[in-house]
């Protein structure tokens, strides 16, 4: 059942400490994909939640939302674009810049990649302050489209990055 298979999923993400810098407890979902029955199971339950949804794109955040999310946008038959790091997409974008803990970083998008009607879900693989979800949200509303939810395989409650999101749901499948 769902509880089983999110149990499997939750035991197969290593926790690194003090990694990519002392005092952070990294969540590396690379043992997750080590392990098939538990990288199906992610995907299903996306899949069971968004199928029947009328989700027309599926956006996945650089870089693990591009492991989870194509795969979702295949089963779910939307389509799938990618928000990038700066200047790594070649044709005309838009920007915008999120602050991290020290200094900012920009995620950019390309134009006409998302229509005013699209209905999207924005993806990643886990939710801490929520700036990075912020920034992804800003752009596909900038291109006129709707952020029906967000997703992420894991959620760091303490950071309440949950409530910097407004009214957009997200939904996680575990807590680290
Ligand atoms: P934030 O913008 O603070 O919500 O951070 C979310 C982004 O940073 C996601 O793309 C995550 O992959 C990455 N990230 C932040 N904290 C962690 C963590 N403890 N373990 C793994 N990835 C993290």
């Amino acid at each position: 059942d769902e509880q089983t298979r999110i149990k499997r999923i939750a035991s197969s993400i290593r926790v690194i400490p003090n990694f990519p810098k002392p005092g952070v407890m990294f969540q590396d979902i690379t043992t997750l994909l080590l392990d098939p029955k538990a990288f199906r199971d992610t995907v299903e339950l996306f899949v069971e939640r968004y199928r029947d949804m009328r989700i027309s794109v599926v956006a996945g955040v650089e870089a693990r939302g591009f492991i989870f999310g194509p795969p979702i946008a295949l089963s779910i038959g939307a389509k799938f674009v990618p928000l990038r790091k700066p200047k790594k997409l070649p044709g005309e974008v838009i920007s915008e810049e999120y602050s991290l803990e020290y200094g900012t970083d920009t995620m950019e998008m390309h134009v006409g990649a998302v229509q005013f009607n699209d209905r999207v879900l924005v993806i990643d693989d886990l939710i801490a302050t929520g700036g990075t979800l912020c920034a992804a949200i800003k752009l596909i509303e900038r291109a006129g489209a709707e952020v029906i939810e967000c997703a992420c395989v894991i959620e760091l409650p303490e950071l309440k990055g949950r409530e910097r999101l407004g009214d957009r749901p997200l939904f996680v499948l575990v807590e680290g």
